[in-house]
């Protein structure tokens, strides 16, 4: 039986978005989701879903009914030879994972955390770190949506210019209801988290980069830094230092959990587990070409100006992707992301630190703090007159358009 409230407040996880949509439903099958939704649709109201909830940006909001699509999780297939996986959008990250191993295969890369839905870390071009690897949305072959006219509309490699603006869509061409992944064959990950100073990360960055599947580093501006991420004691200009090794899967490995090193399945290794919301995130993709220019910009403002800002400053890395709106688009990148610190009035440093990337032609992700509008999108997104092509044809009323993304998107 359909879950259905009336009017009542809805607020994401970091607490910093709210509002009252007309109605909230979680349908407990597609079926069900297209008949509900659907009606919306054709009644001319404004509709949303929702994920899990991991976005610090109003990009949840609807004037109209939120959709929880939860309870629509489900493996539809895997397909170890093709290497391919097809999974309801309403999906968590954290539910399948180990069905695809189970099939032989796993996710190519991914985030710090798994309580993303898929739909919802797609939609916003989700991504972990390493130049061999694009964002999630990257690896996306096909999506099952339901468009702005109430219709069941597939996409794939047939269709490539719905395919380039479905990757990362923000749900603006619909809600998404399946989603087939490119993945590839397990494999385990050994995570090794190490403690340096900034000299030697900054004198070894391109081997560590070189050498691993995945190199990011936290460097910390104060001695209290680290307990904002609940990260191990990390002292004052020492970064701490995530590296993941891929191992594929086979009898001879050997899972082990001590503490700063530890090899297991790799969706497993990916979550570093932060669970309370202390922080409102801001992160910048930048070409990966400008990074220590980037980086210098960022310790600059934090070491001279900013000197009361606490906030880890993390840095990845991601292969440049062809999705239409994708912060990796075309563009290998290198993310940048400083917190706000709840509590304090984080927004001058915040809007300093988006200053400092300005000459970077920095793309925000966009399900995190950022100041974009039409001018800044169209300046650094080439293709964004593509994307609101395609955001037209699948939505022409505009239903799945609120304040925020109309400004930049109708
Ligand atoms: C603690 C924390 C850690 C994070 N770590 C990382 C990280 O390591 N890497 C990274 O890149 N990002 C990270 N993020 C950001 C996060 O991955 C993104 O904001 C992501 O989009 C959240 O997914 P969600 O399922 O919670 O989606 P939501 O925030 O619920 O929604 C995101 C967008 O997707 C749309 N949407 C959701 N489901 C559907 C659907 N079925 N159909 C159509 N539209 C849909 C929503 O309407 C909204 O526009 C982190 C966020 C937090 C809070």
């Amino acid at each position: 039986m359909t879950e259905r409230t009336g009017t009542s407040q809805w607020t994401n996880w970091g607490k910093n978005q709210t509002f009252s949509p007309t109605n909230i439903s979680k349908p407990r099958s597609e079926d069900e989701a297209i008949e509900l939704m659907r009606r919306d649709i054709l009644a001319g109201n404004p509709l949303r879903v929702v994920g899990g909830g991991h976005s610090f940006s109003p990009i949840v909001e609807t004037a109209g009914s939120l959709f929880d699509l939860s309870g629509t999780e489900r493996v539809f297939s895997v397909d170890a030879d093709t290497l391919e996986a097809v999974v309801a959008g309403g999906s968590r990250l954290s539910s399948v994972g180990e069905p695809l191993w189970a099939a032989g295969v796993s996710i190519a890369n991914q985030g710090d955390i798994d309580a993303q839905s898929v739909a919802g870390a797609i939609a916003t071009g989700t991504k972990g770190s390493g130049i061999e690897y694009g964002s999630m949305s990257a690896t996306v072959n096909r999506l099952r949506i339901l468009n702005g006219r109430g219709e069941v509309v597939d996409i794939d490699e047939s269709t490539p210019e719905w395919l380039k603006a479905g990757q990362v869509s923000l749900g603006l061409l619909g809600p998404v209801l399946r989603v087939g992944l490119k993945v590839v064959p397990a494999y385990y990950l050994r995570e090794e988290l190490v403690v340096m100073p900034w000299s030697e990360v900054s004198e070894r960055w391109d081997e560590l980069l070189a050498d691993h599947h995945h190199f990011s580093f936290w460097w910390m501006p104060a001695e209290r830094s680290h307990e904002m991420y609940k990260l191990p004691p990390t002292p004052k200009d020492h970064c701490f230092v995530k590296l993941l090794h891929k191992i594929p899967a086979g009898p001879s490995v050997v899972e082990s959990d001590e503490p700063m090193r530890r090899t297991g399945r790799a969706y497993r290794m990916y979550p570093d587990g932060t669970t309370d919301a202390e922080f409102h995130e801001l992160e910048y993709m930048v070409g990966s070409n400008h990074a220590r220019d980037a980086v210098e910009a960022v310790r600059h403002l934090m070491l001279n100006t900013f000197t009361d800002a606490v906030s880890p400053f993390q840095v990845r890395w991601q292969k440049g992707d062809h999705a239409l709106i994708s912060p990796q688009s075309e563009r290998d990148s290198t993310s940048l992301s400083v917190s706000g610190e709840i509590g304090r009035d984080y927004w001058p440093f915040l809007r300093a630190v988006d200053a400092a990337l300005s000459p970077f032609a920095p793309r925000p992700h966009w399900g995190k703090v950022n100041f974009m509008d039409r001018v800044r999108a169209e300046a650094v997104y080439p293709h964004l007159d593509r994307f609101i092509k395609v955001r037209r044809e699948m939505d022409p009323h505009g239903l799945f358009l609120n304040p925020y993304l109309s400004d930049i998107f109708a």
